[in-house]
């Protein structure tokens, strides 16, 4: 049930945002591409990258439409995403353009229950794009909003349990409820998690809804339940050129399927050189790759190739990788 305190909330913090909202070009528009678009790449890479980069812009120069999405080859997605990693995100996303060209005739659905059933669109996708794009009444969970929400109930069950994120959902819902416009809701409760409410001294003698707020120590919030430990994890790689041309290996594997990478070894024979030694992480490994030179360049097997060194600008490439050969060559 709405309480006095939720809609003073709530109408504070669009007050709040009508005059302080950031005005990303994502918020310009209510294509729901455009959205869905900005949504996947900010799932794990910060505004300021996804921006100043321009990894958005040419992404929407390139791909404006799902149709062009749809239609597009494998390798200009993934040369693309290039630099963003979690490539897996770039294929779902044409995926998803795919079943949208496929199953509604290019119109995103504007109910939430039609988006659901879309691959790779779970309930904060779906949340984000029936408000911003909609205006829909449809809550949305990210890591901004839990720590808002955490923090202004005092709430410290750990976030990543079931028990806390049904929680967290349902005040999101009864929030979202209250709202003028349920896409000026969210994005300030977004917006107040990336600038007053952030994980480090948030700035609650600014806060909209400082008034409203039970944290006793809000930096301590929110908790989490358990840490994943980093697991190790060293591999070789190969630096094999032969006119003017080096040798890559397309990957078959789930995460990076058609990008390229320095071929692996098992061993190394003796009399190859080492080259240099780079860390990189992925997910919860911290890879350190040994990068060796043969002593005679290897004839390509299976999903390897020669590539020009003037091919390369054109080679989807894994960011490890990337900066290896930036170095190397
Ligand atoms: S008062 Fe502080 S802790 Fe509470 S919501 Fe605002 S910024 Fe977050």
């Amino acid at each position: 049930m709405a309480s006095s305190r939720d809609s003073k909330i709530v109408s504070k913090l669009e007050a709040w945002f009508e005059h302080n909202g950031k005005d990303y070009p994502w918020r310009q528009t209510t294509d729901p591409y455009a959205i869905l678009v900005s949504e996947i790449m900010l799932q794990q890479t910060q505004i300021t990258t996804v921006l100043e980069r321009g990894y958005y812009s040419g992404w929407m120069k390139k791909f404006p439409t799902f149709a062009a999405l749809a239609a597009a080859s494998e390798d200009d997605v993934l040369k693309a995403w290039e630099g963003l990693g979690y490539y897996r995100r770039a294929r779902n996303l044409q995926k998803l353009a795919q079943a949208v060209i496929g199953q509604h005739a290019g119109q995103f659905p504007s109910d939430t229950a039609a988006m659901r059933a879309l691959p790779g669109v779970g309930p904060y996708t779906a949340g984000a794009v029936a408000s911003f794009a909609f205006d829909l009444a449809a809550p949305l969970v990210d890591g901004n909003v839990a720590r808002v929400l955490s923090r202004l109930n005092n709430d410290a069950t750990p976030v990543d349990t079931p028990q806390a994120q049904k929680q967290l959902w349902q005040t999101a819902n009864n929030l979202v409820l209250l709202a003028g416009s349920p896409r000026r809701f969210n994005s300030a409760l977004m917006e107040l998690g990336q600038t007053h409410c952030r994980p480090e001294k948030p700035a609650c003698l600014l806060c909209p809804i400082k008034a409203h707020c039970t944290a006793d120590n809000p930096e301590s919030l929110p908790k989490k339940s358990k840490r994943i430990a980093l697991t190790e994890v060293i591999e070789s790689a190969v630096l094999s050129v032969k006119d003017g041309a080096i040798l890559l290996e397309q990957e078959t594997g789930p995460r990076r399927t058609g990008l390229w990478r320095l071929p692996r070894v098992e061993t190394v024979p003796t009399g190859w050189e080492r080259v240099t030694t780079l860390t990189y992480g992925i997910t919860r490994y911290k890879v350190r790759m040994t990068v060796f030179r043969p002593t005679t360049p290897l004839p390509p097997a299976e999903h390897q190739r020669y590539i020009p060194f003037s091919h390369l600008p054109t080679v989807a490439l894994a960011s490890p990788y990337k900066k290896a050969l930036n170095l190397l060559l």
